[in-house]
């Protein structure tokens, strides 16, 4: 029998470095260890009743079909509706496409603009998927480093040295995944002025965490800090954040209507269209109340501030404060070149998070993952009490390096 060889395609890339690590340490769990898993990105709240509640209705009504292939026509109404009472942004429903997850519109939007050896600029620390995606799209992925010192967000300048004639898209995503890093409109605006010197670049604006971000800051996305861009620009949002609905598998992008409708094609010939019980549920969320959102955001930024001030007190660990998402991205250059009680010598941020699943069982994700080392990301998602118990973890493990 011949073994089975995976397609060129997929080669370069593998299951996403963030799951893997999150079912090693939950198996872990699964065997008895008391294991804390900062590692998933996704909300620990339920999903409001409300949404709950319209699924159900749905069901009820008997909503189970295939629906127009992007998106129901009420889910589109209710996507454009967003737009407008949130962003100040009008699209035609012809301009609005809905995918399972705005993991799959970036996927959609991907496939179908890349040619092969196009370049997509990656601002890092990033969302891992962003190079993935890229790759088996047959294009190549550009990385700029986007230091703490520069607060993680990219330089303008930097920017403009890293367009080329095969540029065909700029990732921007605020707040960042995996720095909680936001952009003010003014930070912003400097961006855009360069965007508006090389007109064939389109941007791709991931606005997944709009709505966690913290002290007060606006939210800021380019289509809406530029109209001069509206025409190449893809606005990419979704439930999964806001609204505690990963598992429902909603996200939808409002951008020019011709690359809205080869999104359409991609679509067409993999999902079919997003789950029809759940765009229901979405039409909820998206326009039901929505006092819901700003409850759990000073949730998660209580927890923020927990999480900061503990990392900022643990000996060789640093901490910036992130503007919004549910992360931490703090360095651990400082526990480098020191061994553990075990007499392991700690290289690599890899290593470091390697020895805290270990010997003090927490589930973090290294920098490396994302880009930019020597960092080590925790997703604060979760409660409290669980992160009482994994910062003082992590404080002990760093305590105890010689
Ligand atoms: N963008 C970013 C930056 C994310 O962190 C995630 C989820 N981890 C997504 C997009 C995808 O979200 P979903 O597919 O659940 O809508």
């Amino acid at each position: 029998m011949t073994s089975f060889q995976s397609a060129q395609r997929v080669r370069a890339i593998s299951v996403s470095e963030i799951l893997r690590i999150t079912d090693h340490a939950n198996a872990l769990k699964r065997a008895g260890r008391p294991v804390i898993v900062l590692g998933a990105g996704e909300p620990d709240f339920n999903t409001p009743d409300n949404i709950c509640q319209a699924a159900i209705r749905a069901l009820e009504r008997g909503e189970t079909r295939y629906t127009v292939l992007d998106g129901s026509s009420v889910m589109k109404a209710a996507v454009q509706h967003k737009f407008q009472r949130d962003n100040g942004l009008t699209f035609a429903l012809n301009e609005i496409s809905v995918s399972a997850g705005a993991k799959q519109v970036i996927f959609n939007a991907l496939m179908a603009s890349i040619n092969p050896g196009d370049e997509v600029i990656l601002p890092t620390p990033f969302w891992t998927s962003y190079a993935d995606m890229v790759q088996i799209c047959g294009g190549v992925p550009v990385l700029l480093p986007c230091s703490e010192a520069q607060g993680f967000r990219l330089e303008p300048a930097q920017l403009e040295a890293a367009i080329t004639p095969r540029t065909r898209w700029v990732f921007l995503n605020s707040p960042s995944n995996p720095s909680g890093a936001a952009y003010s409109a003014a930070q912003l605006k400097l961006i855009t002025e360069v965007l508006l010197r090389h007109p064939a670049v389109w941007v791709l604006a991931d606005d997944i965490y709009e709505h966690i971000l913290y002290d007060g800051l606006a939210f800021a996305t380019p289509a809406a800090v530029e109209p001069g861009l509206r025409d190449r620009t893809l606005t990419v949002n979704g439930v999964s954040k806001a609204y505690a609905m990963t598992g429902w598998r909603v996200g939808y992008g409002a951008g020019p209507k011709d690359l809205i409708a080869a999104m359409a094609v991609v679509q067409s010939q993999s999902t079919s269209c997003p789950s029809s019980i759940s765009q229901a549920a979405a039409v909820e969320a998206l326009t039901g109340p929505q006092s819901i959102v700003a409850e759990r955001c000073s949730s998660f930024q209580a927890r923020r501030d927990f999480v900061v001030a503990a990392l900022n007190r643990t000996p060789g660990l640093n901490c910036r404060t992130p503007e919004g998402a549910f992360y931490t991205f703090a360095s651990c250059s400082g526990v480098l070149g020191r061994h553990t009680p075990g007499g392991v010598q700690l290289h690599t941020d890899t290593d470091f998070c390697h020895y805290l699943l270990q010997d003090f069982d927490v589930a973090v994700v290294p920098g490396t993952v994302f880009g930019l080392a020597p960092y080590f990301r925790i997703s604060y998602a979760t409660a409290m009490t669980q992160l009482e118990e994994a910062c003082a973890r992590i404080h002990a493990a760093c305590a105890a390096l010689r």
